[in-house]
C-alpha cells in the first residue's frame, strides 16, 4: 500500500520512480486485507485509543486521509462500501484486487523479485514491517512461543534494518503488533479473514492454566487481547462461550458461525480446567501477526529521523516500516500507509 501509493504520487508529480518489489506479486498485505481504509471520526478518540502514538503523525492521518481516499478513487480504485460499519470510524472499503491494479498502473515501473541495496538516494522504505522475521519478532515483541504469520510472506524487516544502518531512531512501541487470534491450527491466506476469532469481547478468556488473564474490557478491535494472548503460556488462550455469546452478531453473521467453523472447537468437558457455568463451547486460539506497530521514527512528512530528531537526508519511510502512529492501540494500517506513502513522495521530490 505505502510503496505503490508513494510511486503513484511521485509519478503524478512528474518523477520517474522505480518500485523494487521483493515478492512475485503486487499488493503485499493490502491485497490480502479486508481493505477498509479508515480513520477515527473524532481526533480525541484516536488519541484515546492509541495513547502512546505521536500526536503529529496521528493528526496527519486524521487530516489528510479523506483527500487521499478521494485520490485513490480518482485513480480508478473500486469502492465497495462508503462506510465502515463502526460508529466510531469513517472510511471506505475498496476491492483489494481492483485497488492493487489501479495503484500498480499508476505506479509505473514496478520490478518484481528485487530489493534495494539500501544506499539509494532518495530512498523510500516501504517493506511492510518485520512480522515475517521470527528472530526480530522474538527479540522485540517477546511472545512466549512463535507467532504464525497472517500477512504477506515477504515483510521481514529490511526497511527497519536499512533505516537503522543509516542512523535512524526507533519509534515507540517496538514490542507491539496488530493481529488476530486465530484457531490454534494451520491456516492459509484465504482463511486470514474468515477464520479470525473476533469475539473475545463476548467470551470468557482463559490461558492454559485456567486463569482469566484479561480482566479489563476488551477493545472493539480486540488487538489488546491478541497481544496479551501472545504473552500467555504457549501464546495460546481459550475462548469459552455460553448461549447468549453464541447469538451475538459479528462480521455479518454470529459468533456461532465463527465457533462452528473453528477447527479447534471443543466441548467444555474437554477443557484442561473446570468449565465455567453455562459454557457450551470452547475454542483454542493463538495470535496470527499481521504487522508490527513499532518501526522507524518519522515526522509528518515521512522523513526518517535520527536519534537527535533530525531528518536523515534522502531517506523516507511509510507503511508498517514507520512506527509511532497506532502505538498503544490499533488504527488503520492502510490509512497510515496511504497518507505517509503520498507524503514520502512529496518530501522526496522537494528535498
Ligand atoms: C487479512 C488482513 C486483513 C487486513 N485488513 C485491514 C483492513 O481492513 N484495514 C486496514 O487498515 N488494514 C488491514 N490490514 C493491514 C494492512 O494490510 C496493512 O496495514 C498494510 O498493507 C500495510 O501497508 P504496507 O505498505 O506497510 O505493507 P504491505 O501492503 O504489506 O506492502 C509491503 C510490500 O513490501 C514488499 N517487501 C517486503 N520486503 C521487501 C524488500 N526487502 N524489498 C522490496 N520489497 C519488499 C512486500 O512484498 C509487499 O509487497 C489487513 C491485513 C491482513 C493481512
Amino acid at each position: 500500500m505505502a510503496g505503490l501509493s508513494a510511486a503513484a504520487r511521485a509519478r503524478e508529480l512528474g518523477a520517474r520512480p522505480v518500485v523494487l518489489e521483493k515478492g512475485d506479486r503486487a499488493g503485499g498485505s493490502m491485497l490480502l486485507s479486508s481493505c477498509v481504509i479508515w480513520r477515527h471520526r473524532r481526533f480525541e478518540d484516536f488519541r484515546a485509543e492509541c495513547p502512546d502514538g505521536d500526536p503529529e503523525l496521528q493528526r496527519a492521518v486524521f487530516d489528510r486521509l479523506d483527500d487521499a481516499i478521494a485520490w485513490l478513487e480518482g485513480l480508478g480504485a473500486p469502492v465497495t462500501a462508503r462506510e465502515t460499519g463502526n460508529p466510531l470510524t469513517l472510511g471506505y472499503r475498496f476491492d483489494p484486487r481492483g485497488l492493487t491494479e489501479a495503484l500498480l498502473e499508476a505506479a509505473g515501473d514496478v520490478r518484481f523479485n528485487s530489493e534495494p541495496a539500501g544506499d539509494e538516494t532518495p530512498l523510500i522504505l516501504a517493506t511492510g514491517g518485520f512480522q515475517g522475521n521470527a528472530q526480530l519478532v522474538s527479540e522485540h515483541i517477546h511472545p512466549t512461543a512463535p507467532l504464525r504469520l497472517r500477512a504477506n510472506p515477504w515483510s521481514a524487516g529490511e526497511g527497519l534494518r536499512i533505516g537503522l544502518a543509516r542512523g535512524a531512531a526507533h519509534s515507540a512501541g517496538l514490542d507491539e503488533f496488530y493481529g488476530r487470534n486465530m484457531p490454534d491450527a494451520d491456516f492459509a491466506e484465504p482463511e486470514f479473514v474468515p477464520l479470525a476469532q473476533l469475539y473475545g469481547r463476548f467470551a470468557r478468556v482463559y490461558n492454559e492454566r485456567g486463569e482469566e488473564f484479561f480482566p479489563s474490557e476488551v477493545s472493539w478491535s480486540e488487538n489488546d487481547l491478541v497481544q496479551a494472548t501472545a504473552r500467555q503460556p504457549g501464546a495460546t488462550a481459550w475462548y469459552v462461550v455460553d448461549e447468549p455469546a453464541l447469538a451475538q452478531p459479528v462480521r455479518g453473521g454470529t459468533v456461532r458461525d465463527l465457533v462452528d467453523a473453528a477447527p479447534t472447537r471443543v466441548e467444555p468437558s474437554a477443557l484442561p480446567f473446570p468449565a465455567p457455568p453455562g459454557a457450551v463451547a470452547a475454542v483454542r486460539v493463538k495470535p496470527g501477526i499481521t504487522h508490527t506497530i513499532g518501526g522507524l521514527r518519522i515526522d509528518a512528512s515521512a522523513r526518517v529521523l535520527d536519534t537527535k530528531g533530525e531528518p536523515i537526508a534522502g531517506l523516507f519511510a511509510c507503511g508498517a516500516d514507520a512506527g509511532g502512529v497506532a502505538t498503544g492501540g490499533y488504527a488503520s494500517g492502510l490509512a497510515a500507509a496511504l497518507v505517509f506513502g503520498r507524503a514520502a513522495a512529496e518530501s522526496a521530490l522537494s528535498s
